[in-house]
Parts: structure tokens; C-alpha cells; sequence
């Protein structure tokens, strides 16, 4: 067997697959803490508003915006392995991800927002998320 009929498809391929394969995780991951939310009738908020880094969730009374991150985009320490092949690849991504997100945080604290992380993997425990969350809504 040659190489090439190992797989039939280029690392470049490969990697934007896998790109659309994690990213779909992701709109699930949004949807879980949506629907904690309805649960929970936590009001006043909107998703994908207008505003700087695009929060997943935002609550703009209280100024606060809401990301909930992939573990596996985010480069969670706790859950994310860098995948075995094109790990540079996926190095430089994660790296990109991660000045994105604090580039993200300290523009809109700047402009007077509070910003809250919620990691997927905190997710499991919907009933700590939200009272996290309601801490936070109700100091504002
Ligand atoms: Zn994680």
C-alpha cells in the first residue's frame, strides 16, 4: 500500500474537516448553555449582538458579556490534546485563539463590559453555571 491510498485526502483537506467537525461541537456547546438559560428563565439577554469580539450571549443592561468556549478551539488545560498530526498546525491555531480571546477581554472591559468565560466542560454542572452566572447578574 502506498502512502496516498492511506488516505485520500491532503493534511490541508484533512485539517479543514476537521475545522468543520469541531466547529459544529461548538454551536452545540452554545445551544446546551441556551437552553440552561430557558431552564433556569434567566432573562434579558440576546446572542451574537453587535459588539466588540462578539459575545456568544450578551446581557446589556448589566453590561456583561457571555463566551462560552470549546474546550478543543480554546485550548482548555484541563481537556484539550493537541491533535497527533499537523500539531504545528493546531499549535499556531490554539495560540491564535488564545491572544484573540484576551485581546477580546480587554477591549471590551475597557469599554466598561464585564466578561464572563464559561469553559464546555463546565457545562456538565448546569446548576453551578448558573448560579456563577446569577452572582455575577446580580453584583452588576
Ligand atoms: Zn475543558
Amino acid at each position: 500500500m502506498t502512502p496516498l491510498t492511506r488516505d485520500h485526502l491532503t493534511p490541508i483537506e484533512r485539517s479543514q474537516l476537521m475545522a468543520r467537525i469541531k466547529s459544529r461541537g461548538n454551536a452545540s456547546t452554545e445551544l446546551t448553555f441556551l437552553n440552561l438559560l430557558r431552564q433556569n428563565r434567566v432573562t434579558g439577554w440576546r446572542r451574537h449582538a453587535s459588539i466588540f469580539g462578539c459575545p456568544d450571549f450578551c446581557f446589556r443592561e448589566c453590561r456583561t458579556a457571555v463566551f462560552i468556549d470549546g474546550c478543543f478551539w480554546h485550548g482548555c488545560k484541563l481537556c484539550c490534546r493537541t491533535p497527533a498530526s499537523n500539531s504545528a498546525f493546531w499549535n499556531k491555531k490554539f495560540e491564535y485563539n488564545r491572544q484573540r480571546d484576551s485581546l477580546v477581554k480587554y477591549e471590551l472591559r475597557r469599554k466598561g463590559w464585564r466578561v464572563v468565560r464559561i469553559w464546555e466542560h463546565e457545562l456538565i454542572n448546569g446548576p453551578k453555571v448558573i448560579r456563577k452566572l446569577k452572582r455575577i447578574l446580580e453584583s452588576a
